[in-house]
């Protein structure tokens, strides 16, 4: 059995103020929840005040990007182990707004989980095709071109270092959601992709999440699913209760 993981991405929103207060309200309404891995992963200015927040509590903190690079001159990046000092335990890597807008590539998304996994984080590679890509029946292709980059050099020995997020990039932040049927399909081709790199028995311990407005609305349909390992929430992780409400769902 796999255990499920939901993971807050916050985006470029959140103050260390506004994060403080955020966790605040949010852990009193988790507090009994055990039954899943929880994660916040919030801008980098309010890594280190939600780490100090959440102490004593089993959620973790990640960043939403990193660079591949060690220490040195590579002026606006930090370095996974810039995370790991600061207690970060996680990292996402390859989202589909870094991929839009900052020249992200699966090449350099590849690069990253190398790293990631070296410096002993634990990764979320997102991939998932376009609106156009679909309509195109191109969503296989697409898959099978973003897993077989983002795990080459990986073993099977590393699968429990890193998590896919499935997001189809024409639910994120559009309030459409990947029906729970459409979302097992593309999970179940991913896992069979992911098994070409990784081998079978890695294949069968990775994590595969859904991302694309999820909300407490439909949190259920989706996480109840077997093949959805949990899931990566935008929007609706930025109000405690909303987010809460997915963690309990
Ligand atoms: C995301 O940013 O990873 C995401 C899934 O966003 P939203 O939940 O807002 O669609």
């Amino acid at each position: 059995m796999r255990r499920k993981l939901i993971a807050a991405n916050w985006k470029m929103c959140k103050t260390p103020t506004e994060a403080s207060a955020f966790v605040n309200d949010f852990l009193p309404l988790i507090h009994s929840q055990t039954r899943d891995d929880i994660a916040i992963f919030p801008p980098y200015i309010s890594i280190s005040t939600v780490i100090d927040a959440l102490k004593g509590s089993a959620v973790e903190v990640g960043a939403q990007n990193m660079y591949w690079g060690k220490q040195g001159a590579f002026t606006g990046e930090i370095c996974g182990s810039m995370l790991v000092a600061i207690g970060c335990r996680q990292v996402i890597l390859g989202h589909s707004e870094r991929r839009q807008h900052f020249g992200e590539t699966d090449d350099s998304v590849n690069r990253k989980l190398l790293a990631a996994i070296s410096d002993g984080l634990k990764a979320i590679v997102c991939v998932g095709e376009l609106l156009e890509e679909r309509e195109a029946g191109l969503t296989e292709e697409i898959l099978r071109r973003q897993i077989g980059y983002a795990l080459r050099e990986i073993s099977g020995a590393e699968a429990g270092k890193f998590a896919i997020a499935y997001e189809p990039v024409w639910a994120i932040g559009t309030g459409k959601t990947a029906t729970p049927q459409m979302a097992v399909e593309a999970h179940e081709f991913i896992r069979h992709e992911a098994a070409k790199s990784i081998g079978d028995q890695g294949a069968q311990q990775l994590r595969i999440l859904y991302g694309g407005s999820v909300k407490p609305e439909n949190a259920t349909a989706l996480m109840s699913q077997e093949q959805i390992d949990g899931a990566l929430v935008g929007g609706a992780s930025l109000d405690a209760k909303s987010f809460a409400a997915i963690v309990t769902w």
